[in-house]
């Protein structure tokens, strides 16, 4: 499972003990114990431990009589990404002053790398809401940045009101803020952290971004004593002051152009491509049906998992870091329910081909399977449904969750009739924009399902290890699929898709992960609110009195009814400052003040 910025909270979760059955038969256990081997180092996407992991997939889908896909000569299919961004030498000179270290300028990961010099113009806050969203905010509206360097703040206005911060901070992501700059004519952008917001002062570490070129525009973050240097121009104006006119929120605050005083900013990004591969077969229909609707299903699971954490989305302390990141149940489990399942089809007939996928690159952004989706093998339109398999290999109490029932009419009904013989205590979720490979034919229009167990303590730390996976329910997990599998393969109407409405807008609105409250959400639950299956030793949370089982209800005034709403409501905090928090315990509705602290 990627770490998106919900799962980013996740730092712990109380142990659950369980003890793994001792069984030779298992379906599964080889498969995890190989693939989450120390030999395979992490498998992370491009790296030699993919390549051991996908010959061990060849040569297992081999044995069951798997196939190429039609028109393939090879299981493995390609694709190229960038594995990594870094500063190659920013520099910007301010008149007669140059600056070229890190602290002082740093280009952004989308940066186009170039030389630019150009007339500053500065544009408060940069931030400009869609006309759509009828709420007037546009930081360009008087100005005229045409090839010019526009200086913007980084976050969105401090003191305005929680609606006004609502709707800004959705559009304050700096991607989005090149955007608006370049679609105006800008030739860089450059940003500043205000000496009144977090971080003041202190450029913008680079993330990671796996963009394989840059978005079009030199965009890069400098100090407070580079902007020091272009204020000199205005010497009636300091940043200081300019940043509080505009933190009220009122749109009618105005930049202005800060003449004489032209910058030349050169911006460096080193972007280090890699070859990731995903491993697809089919196993070709037994008895096809020559008017069948959308003659395919699939099945797929992320073989990748993070490699020794080089990408920066481990979550291992400080003293495991480095370490190779095993991946058994992120996402050895789901690979092996994958060949679990197909092996047990292998020997079924079948009315569909069945392909089997295994993606790479999804612990990076789900590049793998958004490659295989966008130039298809196969038309997608003709895939009758997609189930995925991420993190299915530490069931706890017989929960398991499967995600994106929504996206069909037909699921309900196939889950509650598979579930006769499996006998789980399922949690059936509607939603498909989840952080796995099931968003990507989601976002295809194919009906799926995707199978979770839930996350952990071990999450996506090297101590997510073979040893620690329940075989027994893993192996039920299998045949509870490939009955479900087995149903759409044999049903001659291909299940109808159903769009499922995004619950949260995402223009941009990443701003919310400047605050820090050390919640961590139990993400496997419908819970009315925003149940926690934990908090973060000495976290906000926990010195507000929160723990494990609690349900935050409503936050800084905001009704609190899912994690949406939870990660919406960060944007309305400001850091350092005490929230109204009322959550439920054992039935009863408690108030705390949460104190958000600041994230880098
Ligand atoms: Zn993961």
């Amino acid at each position: 499972m990627k770490k998106c910025f919900f799962t980013a909270i996740v730092v712990t979760v109380v142990a659950q003990g369980f003890s793994p059955a001792i069984s030779a038969q298992s379906k599964t256990r080889a498969h995890v114990e190989t693939l989450a081997s120390p030999k395979l180092e992490g498998r992370l996407a491009g790296s030699s431990g993919e390549k051991l992991a996908s010959d061990y997939i060849v040569a297992e889908l081999q044995k069951i009589g798997a196939k190429p896909l039609p028109g393939r000569s090879d299981f493995r299919l390609p694709f190229d990404f960038t594995a990594g961004t870094r500063d190659g030498g920013s520099r910007i000179s301010v008149g007669t002053q140059s600056f070229a270290t890190q602290t002082d300028v740093r280009a952004l990961s989308f940066s186009d790398n170039a030389e630019i010099t150009g007339d500053v113009v500065f544009a408060g806050y940069g931030i400009v809401v869609p006309d759509t969203q009828d709420f007037g905010y546009d930081s360009y509206a008087t100005l005229d940045v045409k090839d010019k360097v526009v200086l913007v703040l980084r976050y969105f206005p401090e003191d305005a009101d929680q609606k006004t911060r609502a709707i800004l901070a959705r559009y304050a992501d700096l991607r989005y803020k090149a955007l608006a700059a370049r679609q105006r004519g800008a030739k860089a952008m450059i940003v500043v952290t205000g000496p009144r917001s977090p971080n003041a002062g202190e450029t913008i570490p680079m993330t990671f971004d796996t963009a394989l070129a840059g978005s079009g525009i030199v965009a890069a973050s400098i100090s407070a004593g580079v902007a020091k240097a272009i204020f000199a121009a205005v010497p009636d104006k300091t940043l200081e002051a300019v940043q509080k006119s505009f933190d009220s929120g009122n749109p009618h605050v105005a930049g202005f152009a800060i003449p004489n005083s032209p910058v030349t900013i050169r911006a460096a990004v080193e972007r280090e491509k890699r070859t990731g591969h995903n491993v697809v077969a089919y196993l070709p229909a037994t008895t096809p049906v020559a008017t069948m609707a959308k003659p395919w299903v699939a099945i797929g699971a992320h073989y990748d998992h993070l490699g020794h954490g080089e990408a920066g989305n481990s979550l291992s302390g400080k003293d495991e870091a480095g370490k190779v990141h095993f991946g058994a149940d992120d996402n050895a489990s789901g690979s092996a329910a994958v060949l679990g399942v197909a092996a047990t089809l292998s020997k079924q007939p079948r009315k569909r081909n069945l392909i089997v996928g295994f993606w790479s690159g999804e612990e990076l952004g789900l590049i793998g399977s958004s490659a295989f989706a966008t130039t298809p093998p196969v038309p997608l339109d003709q895939v009758a449904a997609y189930l995925n398999f991420d993190m299915v290999g530490r069931m706890q109490d017989n929960k398991l969750t499967i995600q994106a029932a929504g996206t069909s009419p037909v699921w309900a009904k196939v889950i509650e009739q598979a579930n006769v013989a499996a006998g789980f205590d399922l949690q059936v979720q509607q939603d498909p924009y989840q952080p796995t490979d099931v968003a990507t034919f989601n976002a295809a229009s194919v009906p799926c399902l995707s199978f979770f167990t839930g996350t952990h303590v071990d999450y996506h730390k090297p101590s997510d290890t073979a040893d620690k996976i329940d075989y027994e329910d893993l192996d039920r997990i299998v045949d509870f699929a490939a009955a479900i599998v087995r149903r759409v393969e044999d049903t001659t109407d291909a299940p109808q898709f159903t769009k499922v409405e995004q619950q949260m807008q995402t223009g941009g609105g990443r701003a919310g992960v400047r605050i820090f409250t050390g919640t961590i959400p139990d993400y496997s639950n419908d819970a009315k609110g925003l149940l926690l299956s934990g908090v973060i030793g000495g976290g906000p949370a926990e010195q507000a009195g929160l723990q494990k089982g609690d349900v935050i209800v409503e936050i800084a005034g905001q009704t609190i009814t899912n994690i949406y709403d939870y990660t919406y409501a960060l944007d309305l905090l400001k850091i350092g400052q005490p929230s109204k928090l009322i959550y439920v315990r054992d039935g009863k509705r408690i108030e705390t003040t949460l104190t958000p602290a600041a994230r880098k």
